[in-house]
Order: structure tokens, then C-alpha cells, then sequence
């Protein structure tokens, strides 16, 4: 085989992986596999640039940065939908059709209607050529670089299909994904996302496709179009385009009557809160595309489908009181505390309403009664205030100037949607939020230790900074109300073992803004000690892998603050671990690199921690719980019945403490 012919067949088998796993749900080869074969890909590229193409595998991975989208114009039109919202919408459209056509011999496809960003992905000869964003339908952005990140999408197309096509879908971001990024970005002190659709199209505007291509998106397809007469039917379109590569959902289905359609709509309106992403309706299509050509569209839309959409449920209720919440960095969020309601099986008693701006586009008072929705969202919000209910004694809300718990005076720096109670070291729920945070399972994980008892220590005047816990005593801990000795005990002896918890996990625990788990184990890596990272310059800083100009300043005003370089050197004074030891690095190696571990039950040799460590330091990655990218579980004890039968349906290899000592040894 000649070096073309060797770097062909390698673009081949990694796009074919590719698929089984992103489209089909099936993965064909470890994580750790193919990264073998991609590196192998890339060097070969590298070594051969006479071989470049825009669409291998490796320009999956992102890094062009885009200062202005391009305007590009559509080819064709991309047409909005026309609503209906009961059985009695779809008959009459089924009437409209029939009469256009002037005939009744009709067939349907049900799709869902996923709730994204609408995209058209043009190729010519089997090769993915652009990607563009519907905008105003007639011209759109082109974002090919960000979009070519999203693995799902096949760059080129070998098999029997047609050449020259548009594909369009839209742009998702899985709920899985969407929560496991607010969760990173309540970590690191940041506001979480609204929602996924606004989040996915945000996502494609990017500037740095590198970015973009860490975002779990996902790309869902439901329409070719097409000059060539290859296929007769919208249906049979999706499925030989599901077949050479491209997810189309199974969900789609045929339909010979409306009662059927509706069967459909029903359906999915019971169980639409299974799926793994949102969906706000169900897309009916007319089947037969000579059909469709005669139909035509309207000024807005193709006469030949119809968007049916859910009804979110929706309930009433009063709004009694406006009260603020602080949070550990000091971020101040409105909360609307209603009268208890029941929506979509849960009772609702809190909305957030997220930042000042908010309450003044609903112009939300007290005592004002307010439409709550839950649609495909899993969080309750506040739609709209029923104004023909209002009182005539209400009042205009008046946002807070001072903060609920300390009274300092809020500030809101310009660019920031939300008000900050700049009082760091005095206010409460900042105090006590900062040491639960340092003590939490990914920080210092102190053992005997919980977030109430912490927020006790404080009101007795015990601890005021995470450093004053390790000045505690017994004595002092006991007279507490609900303490037994031994839980005060258990509570100091784990305060000292956390002195062994390594630097990048009391890094992170200092509660840096910005500086979340991930980027702690960058910059203790790249710094080696706190000492360092502290008289680190800016330039200094945006130079370690991944740390960008918002995350150095962030460090810049924690290091410039004398507060916290006393409470640093306290922390050195009680013997915690400020730099990376020389037996970490010297044990870490690549023996487990781009393999996923989980960890579950009770273990003799090694702590759970211990465990987790090893697992790093050998170049794996520690997973909270079990998915299809999980390579083995190490199971101690009384792991949990759900997990192993979990594992099991996954085909994850379970291996015991003892086999995967022998692993790293
Ligand atoms: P609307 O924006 O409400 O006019 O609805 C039209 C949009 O629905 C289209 O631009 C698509 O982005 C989106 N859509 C989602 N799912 C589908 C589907 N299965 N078929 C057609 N359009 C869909
Ligand atoms: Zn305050």
C-alpha cells in the first residue's frame, strides 16, 4: 500500500467509527483506539501535505478562528413552517392539499420538530462543501469550520446516494450535554445557560472552532433537496441518507390518515420528555416530492407540511414576594417565591428570574398573578404576567440596591447581566458558600464535615475563611447543638487528613472565579506551585494551555488581594500541599491514556481517592457515571445493582481493585 493509498484507508475506517458511534449509538472501537489511528492519521497528513482534505477526520478537532461570519446567500429558499394546534388544524390542511391536488390519494411522514438551530449543509460529488445558518431564509452565516467539529455530520459520502444535495436539520444540544455544562459553569462562578436551543445556536457563532468542537452537540437531519429524481419519496430520502451516514431519527413514521398523524402527535406529547433533547412539536410532511412540487409554498412556507405544536403546559399562579439569593461568588439572582402549584407532575414554588433585565421585560411586580410554563424545558419559568389581574394597588419592583444578607451596596459592571455583592469577605452566604465549596467532594473532600455544619461553625463565630478550619478543636466543636463527640472527632481527624489532598484539588478549592476543576489541573500543572501561579504576569498566564485572558485576570485580582495571600500562607503554615509533589510526577505516566474509568463500591488496598489518583496519573479519566465512552468500571463491594446491570447492557468491561493494581504495575 503507498502512502495515499494507507492515509485513504485510515480516513475511511475513522469516518466509519465515526458513524457507528455518533449516529448509530454503536461504538466499533475504544476511545483509546482510535486516537492511535487518528495521531497516526495526522502525522502521516503532516509528513504528506500533498494529501490535505478539508474534510478528513482530523480537521474534526477545530482550532480556525472566525472574527466575521460570512453572508452567504441560499441556493434554495429556506422556508419557515405554518402552526396548527388541534385535530381540526389538520383536517382542514388535509382539505387544503386535497384540493390543490385534486386528489385524496395522500401519505404522510410524522417527524418531531427539534428545537435548535436551523442549518443547510450543501455538498457537491459526495463531499461536504459549506454549512449556513437559515437567518432570514433567504441568506445565512456560513459557519462550515464550527459545523465540521459536530462528529455526527459525514464529510464525505462514498456510497450509492446522489451527488449534489443540500441537507437540512438543525443543530442540538442534547440535555445531558447542556447540564453537564452549567454544572462546569456553576463551578466556576460563571451564570448558567438559559436554554439548549439559544445555547446550540450560540454555539455555531463562536470565533474559535476549538471551542466549539468541546460542546456536545449534535446534528439531526430532516430534509434532502435535490434536482436529481432518485428517490420518490420524503421518506425514502431519509432513509438512504440515514444509511449513508447522515442522523435521521428513527422516530419518523408513515401515515396513511390524519386519525393516524394525530395517533402520532399523541404519542409524542405523552413521552416527549423521554427523549434525550427538546422537541416543541411534531413536523407533518406530505410524502410523495412530485406531490410536494405541485403543492408549492406560500410567501413563508411549503404548502406541502405542518408543524404541530405541543401545548406547554401552563398553569397560573401568584407571585407572593421578590426575594434575592447570594451566591459564593457574590452573584445576586432574583427569585419569584409563588403560590404552590401543580405543573407537569411537580409542585412549583420557586422561579428564578434570573437578573434585573428580566424583571423589567416582564415588568413583574409582588402580588401579580404570572403564567409558569414547563414546555421541553426541565426548569420552570415565568412566561408573562396576566395584567388584567392587577392589583391596583401594585407597585412598580424596585430592584434591590443593597444586598439581602450584609447590606453593602451592589454593583453591576458594565457587560454583566447580573448585580454582585462586592463584599467578599463580610457576607455571609459568600463566607459560608467559599468554605462549602472548599470542602466539597472535588475540592478537599473533607470527611465528617457537611455544608450545614459549616454554615453553624460560621454563625457561632468558629470559622470566618476556609483557613480557620484548621485551627478547630474538639473541645470547641462538641458544645455544638447536634454534635456527639465522636462526630466532632470524625470532623477534625478529617480536616487533617485533607492536608494530603494534592495541589491541583486545593487550587481549585480556593475558589478561584473561573478556575473550576479542569483549569486547576492546567495551571498546577503548568505552574508546579502557588507560589508561582501567583507571581505569574497576565502574559504569563494566557501563555499556559487553555487559559484564556478572562481566567488570568481572575487570578491577577485573587493574587492581588492581601486577604487571600494571608489566608494562602496560613494554608502553608498547617502543612496543605501548595505545589505538585516530586513523587507525583514522578509516578504519572501514559499507561492509561484515553481510557474512561468509573469507580464503584468499597475498597481494601486503595481509597476511593487513591484510586481516582492512580487512574489520573496514569493518563486515565475518571467518569461519574457509566455511558457508552466508559472503558472499564472498577468495582469494589456492594457496587450498586443498577450500575452493574447498567455496565452490562453496555458490554463495559468490570474489572476488580486487584486486576487494575496489576494494570498499572
Ligand atoms: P418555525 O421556526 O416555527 O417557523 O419552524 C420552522 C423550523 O422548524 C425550520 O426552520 C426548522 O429549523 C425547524 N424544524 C425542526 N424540526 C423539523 C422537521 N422535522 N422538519 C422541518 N423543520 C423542522
Ligand atoms: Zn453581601
Amino acid at each position: 500500500m503507498n502512502t495515499e493509498e494507507k492515509i485513504q484507508q485510515l480516513r475511511d475506517e475513522l469516518n466509519n467509527h465515526n458513524y457507528n458511534y455518533y449516529v448509530l449509538d454503536n461504538a466499533t472501537i475504544s476511545d483509546f483506539d482510535f486516537d492511535i489511528k487518528l495521531k497516526e492519521l495526522e502525522k502521516l497528513e503532516k509528513e504528506n501535505p500533498i494529501f490535505f482534505d478539508a474534510n478528513s477526520p482530523t480537521q474534526r478537532v477545530g482550532g480556525t478562528v472566525t472574527k466575521n461570519f460570512k453572508t452567504v446567500v441560499h441556493k434554495n429558499r429556506m422556508y419557515s413552517l405554518d402552526n396548527s394546534y388541534s385535530k381540526e388544524d389538520l383536517f382542514d390542511w388535509e382539505k387544503r392539499v386535497e384540493k390543490v391536488l385534486g386528489s385524496t390519494d395522500l401519505e404522510f411522514t410524522c417527524e418531531l420538530k427539534f428545537d435548535g438551530a436551523s442549518i443547510n449543509l450543501t455538498y457537491e460529488n459526495g463531499q461536504f462543501i459549506k454549512a449556513v445558518t437559515r437567518g432570514d431564509g433567504f441568506q445565512g452565516d456560513e459557519v462550515t469550520n464550527n459545523v465540521k467539529t459536530i462528529r455526527s455530520i459525514p464529510l464525505s459520502i462514498k456510497k450509492d446516494f446522489i451527488s449534489d444535495f443540500e441537507m437540512r436539520g438543525e443543530i442540538i444540544l442534547p440535555l445531558e450535554g447542556f447540564i453537564k455544562m452549567n454544572e462546569e459553569r456553576l463551578e466556576n462562578g460563571e451564570e448558567e445557560y438559559r436554554n439548549p436551543r439559544n445555547t446550540a445556536s450560540g454555539s455555531l457563532k463562536l470565533q474559535d472552532s476549538s471551542e466549539v468542537s468541546k460542546r456536545p452537540l449534535d446534528c439531526l437531519l430532516y430534509q434532502v433537496v435535490t434536482l436529481e429524481r432518485k428517490y420518490k419519496t420524503h421518506f425514502e430520502s431519509l432513509e438512504n441518507a440515514r444509511k449513508v451516514g447522515f442522523k435521521v431519527p428513527k422516530s419518523i413514521k408513515l401515515a396513511k390518515t390524519i386519525d393516524e398523524v394525530y395517533n402520532f402527535v399523541n404519542y409524542w406529547d405523552a413521552n416527549r420528555h423521554e427523549l434525550p433533547y427538546e422537541t416543541d412539536g411534531i413536523v407533518i410532511k406530505v410524502n410523495n416530492l412530485q406531490q410536494q412540487e405541485e403543492l408549492g409554498y406560500t410567501a413563508k412556507a411549503p404548502r406541502w407540511a405542518i408543524a404541530y405544536k405541543f401545548k406547554a403546559e401552563q398553569v397560573s399562579t401568584i407571585l407572593n414576594e421578590i426575594t434575592y439569593q447570594v451566591g459564593r461568588t457574590g452573584a445576586i439572582t432574583p427569585v419569584a417565591n409563588l403560590n404552590p402549584v401543580q405543573l407537569a407532575g411537580t409542585t412549583v414554588k420557586r422561579a428564578s428570574l434570573h437578573n434585573a433585565d428580566q424583571i423589567d421585560k416582564l415588568d413583574i411586580r409582588e402580588k401579580d398573578t404570572v403564567f409558569v410554563e414547563k414546555g421541553g424545558e426541565i426548569i420552570p419559568k415565568i412566561i408573562a404576567v396576566d395584567f388584567t389581574k392587577r392589583l391596583e394597588t401594585s407597585i412598580p419592583t424596585i430592584y434591590a440596591t443593597n444586598c439581602p444578607e450584609c447590606n453593602t451596596a451592589l454593583v453591576r459592571t458594565e457587560g454583566d447581566a447580573k448585580h454582585y455583592c462586592p463584599n467578599e469577605f463580610g457576607c455571609a452566604p459568600q463566607i459560608t458558600g467559599r468554605i462549602q465549596h472548599f470542602i466539597s467532594r472535588k475540592a478537599m473532600d473533607i470527611d465528617g464535615l457537611g455544608g450545614e455544619t459549616v454554615d453553624l461553625l460560621r454563625k457561632e463565630g468558629l470559622i470566618q475563611n476556609y483557613a480557620d478550619l484548621y485551627d478547630l478543636k474538639v473541645e470547641q466543636v462538641i458544645p455544638l447543638e447536634r454534635m456527639a463527640e465522636k462526630s466532632a472527632q470524625n470532623m477534625i481527624t478529617g480536616i487533617e487528613k485533607s492536608k494530603e489532598i494534592p495541589f491541583e484539588k486545593v487550587l481549585f478549592a480556593l475558589g478561584i472565579r473561573f478556575v473550576g476543576e479542569t483549569v486547576a489541573k492546567k495551571l498546577a500543572k503548568h505552574f508546579k506551585s502557588i507560589d508561582n501561579l501567583m507571581k505569574a504576569t497576565f502574559e504569563e498566564l494566557v501563555k499556559a494551555d487553555e487559559i484564556g485572558d478572562r481566567i488570568a485576570q481572575s487570578i491577577i485580582d485573587f493574587s492581588n488581594n492581601l486577604e487571600n495571600m494571608q489566608l494562602i500562607n496560613r494554608l502553608r503554615s498547617y502543612g496543605l500541599r501548595l505545589e505538585v509533589s516530586a513523587e507525583s510526577l514522578e509516578n504519572q505516566t501514559d499507561k492509561l491514556l484515553g481510557q474512561v474509568f468509573v469507580v464503584s463500591g468499597v475498597f481494601h488496598q486503595l481509597s476511593r481517592n487513591e484510586l481516582k489518583k492512580a487512574i489520573e496519573d496514569n493518563g486515565g479519566k475518571v467518569s461519574a457515571s457509566i455511558s457508552k465512552k466508559t472503558n472499564f468500571i472498577v468495582a469494589g463491594d456492594n457496587m450498586g445493582p443498577s450500575k452493574l446491570t447498567k455496565a452490562q447492557d453496555l458490554g463495559v468491561s468490570i474489572i476488580s481493585e486487584q486486576d487494575f493494581i496489576d494494570k498499572i504495575n
